[in-house]
């Protein structure tokens, strides 16, 4: 039982690469963060070697009484975070959480309207490229085009229009609070249901510092490994109130879509539940707020645009339609100076989806690896200096050695 380092140097070689990456580089992807080592612990753990179809008490496997300890540990923290009465640990991803809900509550062919690709939501919500657009009748929504801000008068318009079934809430690249009580209106308008899926910003919403959905959507879906920081994975959640829903939930992630579930991770989301309910995880993500927040007006205040005037949350959109810079080149010169981005459409983007003209920025990985106010402007400084000087290697190498002095003062898992 030689370890992996003397059994496969290859691929030792490849994990080792990927750790110093994570420690050299200043992470801005929004979607990203870095769990703590317990959550490592637990993934790496023998609960992964468990079958355990079904759910706690009742399982189709023998041997299931201790993974029935760390999956109700699971459920109740959960609930307990979210003051929710239901929660499903179970889905693989944020993705496998939203096919769950979708085949639980509506059919093939049935009207969903769920924000646009472009305009900032996910792919689940509606993409003609995704199961979400191809099984269904998707209908999209977007922002107000002068004020970035979600338009909530064109989303009721079109729901009366289509009569959607399911109404989707959520978005992976938008800066502002969506008003769900809005949303909920507008669904009972229409006697459609409404998903929230808040994969973004289930961190700051568990933190109490973005507005919770639970109480307005009948169903809330999120991943557990972004502002969330737990182990990649996903979560099903709701307060309405309906058991029937809540056994349809159940049977549509298993069965329906799922077969055993990983036990190694619903440990490690256990964990994370654990470390968010605490005063620590709060001051974080008020952290993490203040950093996007710091990091948007030195860009502003440098000539460059937000979309939206700015960020309520851990992310924001720079706009670079004026600056003649591709989303695609500012994202790779930043990369040249160890600072990790991805290019990102912005509202009227003249350019491909491969191309953009814009940039997403998030700050909570760099606010989990202890980065404050200082070095979140420090940062956001060193992004203006690379896109003013895109053509220029001088100065890409200048701040790519001062990035690497930095992250080696905030050690990631030191
Ligand atoms: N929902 C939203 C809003 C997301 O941003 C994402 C991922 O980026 C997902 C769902 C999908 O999560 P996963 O990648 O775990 O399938």
């Amino acid at each position: 039982n030689t370890s992996i380092a003397e059994f496969d140097p290859e691929l030792s070689a490849a994990m080792e690469a990927e750790k110093q990456r994570q420690e050299h580089h200043i992470e801005l992807i929004a979607s990203e963060n870095y769990c703590s080592p317990r959550v490592l612990e637990a993934q790496g753990s023998q609960l992964t070697n468990k079958y355990a179809e079904g759910y706690p008490g009742k399982r189709y496997y023998g041997g299931c009484e201790h993974v029935d300890v760390a999956e109700e540990l699971a459920i109740e923290r959960a609930k307990q975070l979210f003051d929710a009465d239901y929660a499903n640990v179970q889905p693989h991803s944020g993705s496998q959480a939203n096919t769950a809900v979708f085949m639980a509550l509506i059919n093939a062919n049935d009207t969903v309207l769920g924000m646009s690709l472009a305009d900032g939501g996910h792919l689940t919500h509606g993409s003609h490229v995704n199961f979400s657009g191809k099984t269904y009748n998707a209908v999209q929504y977007g922002l107000h085009p002068e004020t970035g801000i979600i338009d909530y008068d064109n989303v009721e318009a079109l729901a009366l229009e289509h009569k959607p079934k399911l109404i989707i809430g959520g978005f992976s690249a938008y800066s502002g609070i969506v008003d769900w009580a809005r949303f909920r209106q507008i669904a009972d308008k229409v006697g459609a249901y409404l998903l929230v899926d808040m994969a973004h910003v289930a961190g700051l919403v568990a933190a109490g510092i973005y507005p919770s959905p639970i109480p307005h959507a009948h169903v809330v879906t999120t991943t557990t490994h972004k502002t969330l920081a737990g182990p990649r994975g996903g979560l099903i959640l709701s307060a309405c109130g309906d058991e029937t829903l809540y056994k349809k939930f159940n049977s549509s992630v298993f069965p329906g879509n799922q077969g055993g579930p990983l036990c190694h991770v619903i440990a490690a989301k256990a964990v994370a539940f654990k470390e968010a309910l605490s005063d620590d995880f709060k001051t974080y993500q008020q952290q993490v707020l203040i950093n996007a927040k710091a990091m948007c007006s030195v860009l502003q205040s440098r000539g460059y645009k937000v979309v939206s005037n700015g960020t309520e949350n851990h992310l924001f959109l720079l706009d670079l339609i004026d600056k003649d810079i591709t989303g695609k080149d500012a994202d790779a010169a930043l990369g040249n100076a160890n600072i990790t981005v991805n290019k990102n459409s912005v509202p009227n983007d003249p350019r491909s989806p491969f191309v953009t003209s814009g940039l997403r920025i998030g700050t909570p990985a760099i606010t989990r690896r202890g980065f404050s106010e200082t070095e979140a402007k420090q940062v956001a400084n060193w992004i203006c200096d690379v896109l003013d000087n895109i053509d220029n290697q001088e100065v890409i190498d200048s701040v790519k050695s001062q990035v690497v002095s930095l992250c080696e003062k905030f050690p990631v898992y030191s």
